[in-house]
């Protein structure tokens, strides 16, 4: 994630690059007085989209492998695992990636399985064999985390990267294995006291998700993943010199045509190369939905994700989104490109934004403060400046170990304070609900409303965080809240066209993209047909997109609440944050006094708020929301 702009000396006569997520550049570049009023606009417009696209996509926390099995043992196992709240002393350093016992726990996992179907072992004698494998199960996938962890500080590192591949792929193929145990003593007679109809019904469900008969179009999913992820080497040959990505952007000597010219040829081969793996990934994920039962990879994902509410009704906020917050997000776009100037014009250094971002937090939430101090005093999070880590952020959990760790790459910029409220949130779940979040399924969009929530909520606060630049601040974040939501619906209407799509082709997705963009107020700002190919999301965490606008719909409702009743908004999030176990996002909303997304009365009475706090400046002139 780089954005320089006044902080970087050789940027004020010559050149400013853009980055999104992937760090390809959007099409920017010189920023001289010279230029005309159109090619300004047209830039600022371009800038405007990198910005943005660098803002939302930065947490990953559920790419992390602990995350990717959340909800994958239903809670019959649960007793069996109830150390969450006992927090190691161990640190960081201290902590085993050892997952050696992988492939032996395989062997021994199959091994009960053709016991129990053979009628030799049943009963307590099996349950308990199997919670040995289910603790073994919780070690390896910690293991696994901290190997992640490892990973992410060096991913030049090429043997490492596929070992963490394979090791995902194997405890992927363990998870099944023991579902699959698991349902098999769900329907032992002599076990009927610990498997309830209830506890039944959640394996049943588990084991519609991960059966091990997909392993292997599982490990071709890695496989296609892995080839996307290789395209960050891809070269361009023009006029006789191969050009790498970074070489395009970092070349003082190219004029700004040479420098579209070979940006354009860059951006068009990664595009044709992602766009083949892409087409592979969808029919490889079809598949695997199908053998499982579903119709397509959009209803498989959304049951994936424990959604309650469906790809249609995803398709109707979409549609809502469109007619009410578009036109509000587009309109804010100048004063959003005013704002992220200056505050590109600050520099966050590490110590100082580490301590006013702690102020804020605890004045609105002192409870914060043990996770805090914890993550601090045992090295439970990584703030180093980037090199060969990888880039963006996020926050996995070492649930034998009851600790939270939170991961990001300190570049000074403006948005390093709002990157570590959005991973501390998560990373205070973790610490404070671990059980919860681990036991049960947890759904995605209040998971992303435990980061988001702080995010909005520290709005109020800025003036620790920001000093000089709040206001800026403060209408910078409320654009990139908006969106959060528009891109979401965006994403989500692409990737449901994809999947759904028979012989989809890349030039048809590319042509979908582009319509999409016009109609979501993006193509404007930068984006065209062939940016879809950069999301690394709609690679790797498919249908995942939309929990960032629903999510989001429920925090910037605290934000609103917070404007006339401060505390009654941090209880709402307190009682998100600490939802029990098997809590759902519609119902979870309630219960925090919250309206629901999906009611279009919801989105246009938040876009009338919005409009209405930026009207005739009077957001920039307010001292608190
Ligand atoms: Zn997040």
């Amino acid at each position: 994630m780089n954005l320089r702009l006044c902080n970087n000396s050789a940027v004020e006569n010559r050149a400013a690059f853009a980055y999104n997520e992937k760090g390809l550049a959007v099409e920017f570049r010189g920023f001289s007085p010279r230029l005309g009023k159109a090619h300004m606009k047209r830039i600022c417009s371009l800038l405007l989209a990198a910005v943005l696209s660098l803002s939302v996509f930065g947490c990953r926390s559920f790419d992390a492998v602990a995350a990717s099995f959340v909800g994958l043992l239903p809670s019959a196992s649960a007793a069996h695992t109830s150390t969450e709240h006992a927090h190691t002393d161990l640190s960081f350093a201290e902590l085993s990636d050892d997952a050696s016992e992988l492939p032996l726990e395989i062997a021994r996992t199959k091994e009960l399985l053709f016991r129990i179907d053979a009628g030799e072992l049943c009963g307590t004698a099996a349950q308990r064999n199997l919670e040995a494998r289910i603790d073994a199960f919780h070690r390896l996938r910690t293991a696994a985390s901290v190997a992640y962890v490892h990973y992410c500080e060096n991913i030049a590192d090429d043997a490492q990267r596929e070992s963490y591949e394979r090791l995902s792929a194997s405890l992927n193929e363990l998870g099944s294995l023991l579902i699959e145990a698991e349902l098999a003593l769900s329907r032992d007679p002599a076990l009927s006291e610990l498997y309830d109809e209830q506890t039944t019904a959640k394996i049943e469900k588990e084991a519609s998700l991960h059966n091990p008969c997909v392993q292997p179009l599982i490990e071709r999913e890695r496989t296609l993943i892995g080839a996307y992820d290789a395209l960050a080497s891809l070269t361009v040959t023009h006029t006789g010199r191969t050009w790498t990505r970074d070489a395009i952007l970092s070349d003082p000597s190219l004029d700004y045509e040479t420098f579209l010219t070979l940006y354009r040829l860059y951006r068009h081969t990664y595009n044709e190369r992602a766009g083949e793996i892409y087409l592979e990934l969808v029919k490889t994920r079809n598949e695997t939905a199908r053998a499982l039962g579903f119709d397509s990879y959009v209803e498989y994902g959304y049951a994936a994700y424990e959604r309650d509410y469906t790809p249609d009704d995803a398709l109707r906020l979409a549609q809502t989104v469109k007619r009410e917050l578009v036109p509000v997000f587009c309109e804010l776009q100048e004063g959003f490109y005013d704002a992220t100037m200056r505050l590109g014009c600050g520099t966050f250094r590490r110590e100082e934004t580490l301590s006013s971002v702690r102020s804020a937090i605890l004045a609105l939430l002192p409870e914060f403060e043990t996770p805090w101090d914890y993550m601090v005093s045992h090295g439970m999070a990584s703030f180093d400046a980037s090199g060969t880590r990888m880039e963006g952020s996020f926050t996995t959990y070492f649930e034998t170990y009851g600790a939270p760790f939170l991961f990001t790459s300190w570049d000074d910029s403006y948005d390093m304070p709002t990157t570590v409220l959005h991973e501390f949130g998560h990373y205070a779940g973790y610490y404070l609900n671990g059980i919860q979040r681990m036991q049960s399924s947890d759904p995605l969009d209040l998971a992303e409303i435990d980061s988001q929530g702080l995010e909005l909520l520290a709005v109020t606060q800025y003036n620790k965080i920001y000093g000089a630049w709040s206001d800026a601040a403060r209408l910078a974040n409320l654009v990139l809240a908006l969106y959060a939501v528009v891109t979401g619906c965006m994403e989500d209407e692409f990737q449901q066209f994809a999947y759904r799509t028979d012989s989809v082709t890349t030039q048809m997705l590319n042509a979908e993209y582009e319509a999409l963009a016009k109609a979501y107020g993006l193509y404007d700002m930068g984006l065209t047909g062939e940016s879809w190919t950069e999301i690394s999301h709609t690679f790797r965490s498919p249908m995942y997109y939309i929990s960032y606008a629903t999510s989001m719909l429920g925090a910037l409702q605290l934000l609103e609440r917070a404007e006339k009743d401060l505390d009654g908004a941090v209880q709402a999030y307190r009682t998100i944050l600490m939802r029990p176990v098997g809590a759902t996002f519609q119902a979870t909303l309630r219960d925090a006094g919250l309206s629901d997304p999906f009611d279009g009365n919801t989105v246009s009475a938040l876009a009338k708020r919005i409009a209405a706090l930026c009207e005739a400046g009077s957001f920039r002139e307010r001292n608190s929301l």
